[in-house]
């Protein structure tokens, strides 16, 4: 269905869970976040229910995200529940690849078709020093597991932070002149823990472009605008929502983990759904879509949602 800016909502990003096993430092602090009560949570029944609503309400494509997804009980059960929705055309899964070693195939089977792995360095020191508890290892061997189980198409994402990684943009540009995978620069959004981070660690995708004119352009998908270096096989994508507001293209909605429906990642605005069912549950997602902001307001001020993106589902 059509919000009532035009946009056609199709696309929904279902976090299963607000914990992970990494402390990424724009991310989460490093105790952690207090753990949701077991009842707060979407059972996995509740997770599957909420996106057959949400296809009542013209979803097809679902992003299971966190937290880290993988560290769920019944992650397994949720895919394969949410693959049965006759409508759901596309299912993803955004992971830090640390268990993918173990989970790769299974989610294959499961359901899944696609993956996005995050690697925000391709050096171990740094990896360890962002991440606070995993490793690069980990993180090259849940790639290396994605594409054993057959899962093509992967999507390899960097968050970019000045002074952190942007002196490594053209290593991973490399990578894929051997790899078919798309490797894809986010720009850092001011929220949780990096809200009040000094403006420097903020990159905008176009002062990077500028960096490396050799980049050919390819056909946009989705919000990236996405190129290639010469002769590769892989892509390069660009998802700017600091610099340049997708949000005129924005087709998502969100569900967090303890059930709240959120129509903009930024918005205070949230819709609880936790103990809804059928009509009421359909209603409720219908509302959420109406209600979808026109916009974000990132270049003026930091994000409006209290919530850190583990908290909502990047
Ligand atoms: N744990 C999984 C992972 O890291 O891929 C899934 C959840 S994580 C919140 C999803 C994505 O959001 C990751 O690619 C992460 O780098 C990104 N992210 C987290 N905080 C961000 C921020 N402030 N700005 C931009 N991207 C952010
Ligand atoms: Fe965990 Fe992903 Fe956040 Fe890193 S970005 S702390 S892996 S949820």
């Amino acid at each position: 269905m059509k919000d009532q800016y035009g946009r056609a909502v199709d696309y929904l990003r279902l976090s299963v869970t607000d914990l992970c096993n990494y402390r990424c430092r724009y991310c989460m602090p490093e105790e952690g976040v207090c753990k949701l009560s077991h009842r707060d949570v979407l059972s996995v029944e509740e997770c599957v229910e909420a996106v057959r609503a949400a296809a009542r309400c013209g979803v097809t494509k679902v992003r299971l995200t966190g937290g880290e997804p993988l560290v769920r009980r019944g992650i397994l059960d949720i895919c394969r529940g949410i693959a049965a929705i006759p409508e759901i055309q596309e299912l993803c899964l955004t992971t830090n690849g640390s268990r993918l070693p173990e989970l790769a195939g299974p989610l294959r089977l499961a359901g899944v078709d696609r993956l996005n792995i995050s690697l925000d360095t391709l050096r171990p020191e740094r990896f360890a020093a962002m991440t606070r508890t995993g490793t690069l290892r980990q993180a090259l061997e849940g790639i290396a597991a994605a594409e054993e189980a057959g899962f093509t198409g992967l999507k390899v994402n960097a968050v970019l932070i000045g002074g952190f990684n942007d002196d490594e943009i053209g290593d991973f540009l490399d990578l894929t002149v051997e790899k078919p995978w798309e490797v894809r620069f986010i720009e850092l959004m001011p929220m949780g823990p990096c809200a009040e981070w000094d403006r420097s660690c903020f990159l905008s995708s176009q002062a990077v472009l500028e960096r490396f004119p050799q980049l050919e352009p390819v056909e946009a998908r989705g919000v990236a605008l996405r190129y290639r270096l010469p002769g590769a096989r892989g892509t390069v994508g660009f998802i700017s929502p600091l610099s340049h507001t997708f949000c005129a293209k924005c087709r998502r909605i969100r569900i967090t983990a303890d059930g709240r429906l959120k129509s903009c990642l930024h918005s205070r605005e949230e819709i609880p759904l936790k103990g809804l069912r059928g009509r009421e549950l359909e209603e409720a997602i219908r509302r959420g879509i109406l209600q979808k902001p026109e916009e974000h307001h990132l270049t003026q001020r930091p994000s409006d949602t209290p919530r850190s993106m583990n908290q909502i589902g990047g």
